[in-house]
C-alpha cells in the first residue's frame, strides 16, 4: 500500500506528521501477522500520538486566535444533540475509572456556534472531568435555554481544585497538580475552552471544593 511504500512524500502529501503516524499504527495492528508484544508497543505509539495531535491542535488554535486568524464559521446548530453526543463519545474513557456520564439536556436548544469549536470544548470539559474525577464516581452534563442565553455545565466529584490555583488554571500551560493526571495533559485545554466560549459572546466559570468536585459552567 502506499502508507507502506513510503511513497506519500512524493505524492505532495498534504497530511501531518501525527495523521502519518497514526495512520502507520493503524495499518500495523490490522495486519494479522502482527506478534503479541509489537502489539502493545504499537498500542503505546498509538495512545501517546493521540495525545501530541490533541497537543498540536491545542496549541494551533490559541496561537492562530493570537494571531486573529482562528476562523469560527458560526451556523444554526443543534447543541442539544451535540452536547449529547459529546457526553456519549466520552462513555468509553469514562468507563476505564468506573465514572457514569449522566445529561440533563433541555431538547431542541439551537443557537449560531461553530460546530467544530463546540465540541472541543465540550471534550475539553468532559475529558478533564473524567481525568480527575473519582473512580466510581460521575460526571454530569447540563444544558439549558435562559432567555435568548444557553447556559451549559459539567460537574464532577473528583479531587477539585485548591482556592489559590481557582484563577490560575485558565492560563496556558497551568497545572493545578501536575502529577495527577499523566502524561498527556499539557495544561492548554482551559485556556482553549475559554477562548472558544468568549469567541461566541459567553464566558466560562468554575466553582470548585477541594476533594469534592467541580463544576465548569458557560
Ligand atoms: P490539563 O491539560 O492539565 O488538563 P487544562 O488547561 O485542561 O490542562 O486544566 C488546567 C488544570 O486545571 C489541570 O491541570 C487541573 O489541575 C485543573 N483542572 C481542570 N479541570 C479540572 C477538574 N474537572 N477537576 C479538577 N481539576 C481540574
Amino acid at each position: 500500500s502506499l502508507i507502506c511504500s513510503g511513497k506519500q512524500e512524493e505524492l505532495g502529501d498534504q497530511r501531518t506528521p501525527v495523521t502519518v503516524i497514526l495512520a502507520q499504527c493503524e495499518s500495523m495492528l490490522q495486519d494479522p501477522e502482527i506478534e503479541e508484544k509489537q502489539k502493545v508497543q504499537v498500542e503505546i505509539i498509538e495512545k501517546k500520538a493521540r495525545a501530541m495531535a490533541r497537543m498540536i491542535s491545542q496549541l494551533l488554535l490559541l496561537s492562530r486566535a493570537d494571531q486573529g486568524r482562528q476562523q469560527i464559521q458560526k451556523e444554526r446548530l443543534n447543541l442539544s444533540e451535540l452536547t449529547q453526543m459529546a457526553a456519549e463519545e466520552q462513555e468509553v474513557l469514562a468507563e476505564e475509572k468506573d465514572i457514569r456520564i449522566l445529561t440533563d439536556i433541555q431538547p431542541d436548544i439551537y443557537a449560531q456556534a461553530d460546530e467544530s469549536l463546540y465540541i472541543r470544548m465540550l471534550d475539553n470539559l468532559i475529558s478533564n472531568a473524567v481525568s480527575y474525577g473519582r473512580k466510581g464516581g460521575y460526571v454530569k452534563v447540563l444544558l439549558c435555554e435562559e432567555g435568548n442565553m444557553v447556559r451549559g455545565a459539567v460537574e464532577d466529584d473528583g479531587i477539585g481544585i485548591p482556592g489559590e490555583s481557582l484563577e490560575k488554571i485558565w492560563e496556558r500551560f497551568y497545572r493545578a497538580d501536575a502529577s495527577r493526571a499523566g502524561g498527556s495533559h499539557s495544561g492548554l485545554g482551559l485556556s482553549m475552552v475559554k477562548w472558544i466560549a468568549e469567541a461566541h459572546g459567553g464566558c466560562v466559570e468554575v466553582q470548585s471544593t477541594p476533594g469534592k468536585g467541580s463544576v465548569f459552567t458557560f
